[in-house]
Order: structure tokens, then C-alpha cells, then sequence
């Protein structure tokens, strides 16, 4: 379908890198201490969230910190979806030179390297999905891999910018992607102090900044990672298979509602293109939602979605084979 490879402009940009970025299994030794060793000094970060976060149980608990632990979370998690996912890696939409610049800052604060770094290891997924080219293929590779082993593998720690070329031409994305770790530690330091300030403003909430910061930041932080691993993990592995896409994505309703609309993978490898994931209404796609309303404010706009040749008159999918 033409409109489709006119949208998909972005993918026609990735190239081989020069060590192949293969992602086949080591086959030796050998292979194994020089491609995909942990990084260790590299993810001290990483390793240090999670054992703050189950801490998070010495501090207390009350509803005010599980409530910014929540908030943390789903405002954190559409900075995955809605902005690394859909306008960095994919570009299903258009804003501002500003407000991308905004957009970038926040999703740093989730702790998943910079825009530049995701945008080119997703694009590298799509254009070879379950194969074995693959970074993170859980049928080829394992659920484990595929769900933080090769985030914390030093082979993948660079930014492949071969792959992001439309993106690197914006220096201050170049400077929020290398000093990624700002805005996380910004965010934390902001927890803290609204804690500490509801301690003494807000007694009855029986919060304070130390127990903010772990629910808040930490845990938060944590379940987020993991949140959206379940992508790379799972949903290559459950769910419905509506398309062929030659690949092993599926349909997961459980999964969208954890990952803000993410689940409907199988939806996005057919129409990467497409900002919206979710194709019928109850298909529920909570970042294609926010989004709509940034368009409301212009905020963002030009959000692709499905081809309308997609639908029959009734609404109804048409057959893959009318496509
Ligand atoms: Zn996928
Ligand atoms: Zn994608």
C-alpha cells in the first residue's frame, strides 16, 4: 500500500552497524566476555533502584505515597509510550522544536537512557523482529534476555546514532541523551522536598520526604522498568495474533493496561506508522488519549493512524487479504 511506505520513511535510514549488531546468541566464550557481559559500572543505576525501592518497606506506607507512586508511574509510563515509543522511535506525530525538547527531558526521568539510545534500539527491533538479528527476541533468546538481560549487557549500552540520524541533527537531543541522568535526579530531589513539605503542612497524610522519595521515586521507578519490559518479554509470547507481520507479536489487553496502550503489539508491528495502537474502541489505548488531548492544545499535531482502506463500511476490520 503506498501511503503506508511513504509514512514509514524513518526505517529507510537504518543500516547495518559495523560490528553487525548482531544479536545471536555467543558462541563461544570468547564471544560471550566480549560482546555481552553485564555492564556493570553501567548499570549501578539500574541495579540501585530496584534495591532502593524494596526498601521502600522500611519507610512506611501511607495512601498519599502510594498515590505519587501510582501518579509517578502512568506520568512516567506515557513518556515511555507516548513519547520514546511513538514520536521518537516512530514519529507517528509532529510537534514543536520546544515541546520536543520537553518531551525529551521527561522521558529521560524514567531512568532509560536517553531518546537517541531507545529510538535506535527500537528501530533496530522492528526492523528485525524474531530474527536473529534481534536484540531482544524472548522466542529466540528468552524470556530473561529479552526482559532486562540485554538492557544491562555492555554491547548494548552505546547509542547507535546510524540508526537515529533524523534525530541527531538536534543538538540539545544530542545533550539531554548524553546527560540522561538529570532529569532522574532532579525528579528524586523534588519528591523528596514535596515529602518533606506535606510532613509539616499535611500531618494527617502521616507522610514525610524519605518515604515519598522511595514510594515515589524508587518504586515507582522500578515497577516502571519492569512495566515496560513486559513488552519485549511478553508480548511477543501472549496474547491474539490479528496480522501476519512475520514476526511473533500479539494482541495483550493486560499488557496495554499496564503499558498505557503498548499491548496492542501485534496491532503496532502491522501499523508501526500509526500513532494510535488501539484500532477499536475498546481496544483501550490511554496514550493515543493524552496525545489527542495535547493535539486539543496544540501541543502536537499530524497524529497518523491506521489507513482508513483498513475499515469496511461498518467499521469492521476488513480480511488481511483485502489489505
Ligand atoms: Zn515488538
Ligand atoms: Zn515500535
Amino acid at each position: 500500500m503506498q501511503p503506508v511506505e511513504q509514512l514509514s520513511t524513518p526505517f529507510e535510514t537504518i543500516h547495518q552497524p559495523a560490528d553487525g549488531f548482531s544479536a545471536r546468541g555467543p558462541k563461544t566464550r570468547e564471544d560471550l566476555t566480549r560482546f555481552e557481559k553485564i555492564d556493570w559500572g553501567g548499570s549501578l543505576a539500574f541495579f540501585g533502584v530496584h534495591v532502593i525501592g524494596v526498601l521502600a518497606i522500611f519507610t512506611g506506607i501511607s495512601w498519599a505515597a502510594v498515590a505519587m507512586c501510582l501518579f509517578m508511574y502512568y506520568a512516567r509510563m506515557f513518556a515511555i509510550t507516548g513519547i520514546y515509543h511513538r514520536y521518537f522511535s516512530h514519529r507517528t506525530y509532529k510537534t514543536s522544536r520546544f515541546f520536543q525538547f520537553i518531551m525529551a527531558f521527561w522521558g529521560t526521568s524514567c531512568g532509560q537512557q536517553g531518546p537517541l539510545w531507545w529510538a535506535a534500539h527500537h528501530r533496530h527491533h522492528h526492523k528485525y523482529s524474531d530474527t536473529p538479528e534481534d536484540i531482544h527476541s524472548p522466542g529466540l533468546r528468552g524470556f530473561w534476555w529479552a526482559h532486562w538481560g540485554w538492557v544491562i549487557c555492555k554491547r548494548y549500552s552505546d547509542t547507535r546514532e546510524e540508526n537515529v540520524k533524523d534525530l541527531t541533527k538536534y543538538p540539545e537531543l544530542n545533550f539531554i541523551n548524553k546527560y540522561h541522568g538529570i532529569a532522574p535526579l532532579v525528579l528524586a530531589t523534588a519528591i523528596f522536598f514535596f515529602g518533606s513539605f506535606l510532613e509539616h503542612a499535611a500531618p494527617a497524610l502521616h507522610t514525610n520526604g524519605l518515604q515519598m522519595l522511595s514510594w515515589g521515586f524508587f518504586t515507582s521507578t522500578t515497577l516502571l522498568y519492569h512495566g515496560t519490559f513486559t513488552i519485549n518479554s511478553l508480548s511477543h509470547v501472549f496474547g491474539k495474533k490479528r496480522f501476519e507481520t512475520g514476526d511473533d507479536s500479539k494482541n495483550n489487553w493486560i499488557l496495554s493496561l499496564i503499558t498505557m496502550g503498548e499491548g496492542w503489539h501485534n496491532n503496532h508491528h502491522k501499523f508501526p506508522f500509526s500513532e494510535r495502537q488501539g484500532i477499536y474502541w475498546w481496544e483501550i489505548d490511554m496514550s493515543h488519549y493524552v496525545l489527542k488531548v495535547f493535539s486539543w492544545f496544540g501541543l502536537v499535531w499530524d497524529i497518523q493512524t491506521h489507513p482508513k482502506e483498513l475499515f469496511s463500511g461498518a467499521g469492521n476490520l476488513k480480511k488481511e487479504a483485502a489489505l
